[in-house]
C-alpha cells in the first residue's frame, strides 16, 4: 500500500520522545479555521501557487492567468502538464506518494538518527485518514523495533486497534462543548470522548493536547469540563499540553485557494500558565514540549 505524504523531516522532541523521524500524511476529516496546514485537507492534495513564480506557460489550458489560478478548470484536469512537464515552482501538488517499503527503507536506514530514544511519527493532516496504510506501517515498524507515535485528532472509530502499534499516542482535543467543537471543526467530538477515554484508559503512554483558541476554548469555564472530564479516568500513563494559538500557516490559505477566516485567536499573555496550574491542581501531569 501508498501513502499520500504532505511532508517529512526530522524534528526533536514536539512530536514524540528524542530525535524522529516525522511523516506528515496528506488528507484531514476536520476543518479547522485556524489550521496551520489547510493543504493537508484535501484527500487527494491541494494545488498551491506561489504567485510572483506562476507561469501562464505551463497551463496549456487557460488555468493560469494575472497570477491567479483559476481551481475550476483544474478540477477538470487529469493530466495535469503543469506539474508533470513543467519544472515551474509557481505551483506544485502539495503531496507525494511513498509505498509502506520505502518508509520501512528510510526508517531503518535513518534508525542511528534515532537518539534519545526517538523513532517514527506519523502526523497530518489526520495520520488515521489512511488507515488501513497506516495500522500496517505501524505494524512493520514495530515488528523492526522501532519506536512509533501518531500525532491525532482522535475521531477515528478504530484508532484504539492501532494501540498495540503505538509507543505513543498523541491526541489533540480541542473543545468538550460538542456544539462549538462541531461549529469549528465541522465534525462531533463524541469518538473523540469515547477514544480519550479508551487511551487513558489502557495505552500506555498518551498526550493529550488542546490548542487554547481566544474565543473559542480558551475560557475558565471549558477548563473546568475539561478537568472534569478527565479526572474520571485514570491518569497516570497520560501527560497534557496547553498550546498557544498561533498563524503559522496563515499564508498557505491564499496558496492554496481558501479564505483565512480566523480573527482574533491570539490568548492574552500568561493565561495558558493559569490553566496549566489547574491542571496541576487537579493532579494531572503538564509538559511543555
Ligand atoms: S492542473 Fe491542469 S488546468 Fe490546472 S493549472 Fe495545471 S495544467 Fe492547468
Amino acid at each position: 500500500m501508498k501513502l499520500k505524504i504532505l511532508k517529512k523531516g526530522f524534528n526533536y522532541s514536539q512530536d514524540g520522545p528524542g530525535n524522529r523521524l516525522v511523516y506528515h500524511l496528506q488528507g484531514c476529516n476536520m476543518s479547522c479555521r485556524w489550521c496551520a496546514n489547510p493543504e493537508s485537507i484535501s484527500s487527494g492534495g491541494s494545488l498551491m501557487i506561489e504567485k510572483e513564480k506562476l507561469l501562464e506557460a505551463v497551463c496549456p489550458y487557460g488555468a493560469i492567468r494575472e497570477g491567479g489560478l483559476n481551481r475550476h478548470i483544474c478540477s477538470d484536469c487529469h493530466n495535469q502538464p503543469c506539474l508533470h512537464e513543467y519544472k515551474n515552482q509557481g505551483i506544485h501538488l502539495s503531496c507525494f506518494e511513498m509505498s509502506e517499503d520505502e518508509i520501512l527503507d528510510e526508517a531503518e536506514a535513518s534508525s542511528t538518527l534515532f537518539f534519545d530514544h526517538g523513532g517514527v511519527t506519523f502526523s497530518g493532516g489526520e495520520p488515521t485518514f489512511q488507515y488501513p496504510a497506516l495500522k500496517q506501517i505501524l505494524k512493520r515498524l514495530k515488528e523492526n523495533n522501532i519506536h512509533t507515535a501518531i500525532e491525532t485528532n482522535g475521531t477515528h472509530k478504530r484508532l484504539e486497534e492501532l494501540f498495540p502499534y503505538i509507543d505513543m499516542l498523541i491526541m489533540d482535543f480541542k473543545h468538550i462543548n460538542n456544539e462549538l467543537h462541531k461549529e469549528h471543526t465541522g465534525v462531533s467530538n463524541e469518538q473523540i470522548m469515547v477514544n480519550v477515554e479508551k487511551a487513558m484508559s489502557s495505552h500506555p503512554n498518551v498526550l493529550i493536547r488542546t490548542a487554547l483558541v481566544n474565543g473559542f476554548n480558551a475560557d475558565r469555564k471549558y477548563i473546568n469540563e475539561f478537568l472534569s472530564f478527565y479526572k474520571q479516568f485514570n491518569h497516570e500513563n497520560t501527560q497534557f499540553e496547553l498550546l498557544k494559538f498561533h498563524e503559522y500557516g496563515k499564508e498557505k490559505w491564499e496558496q492554496c485557494g481558501l479564505t483565512y477566516q480566523m480573527e482574533s485567536g491570539y490568548i492574552r499573555e500568561g493565561l495558558e500558565k493559569e490553566f496549566e496550574e489547574a491542571y496541576r491542581a487537579k493532579g494531572l501531569t503538564i509538559i511543555r514540549t
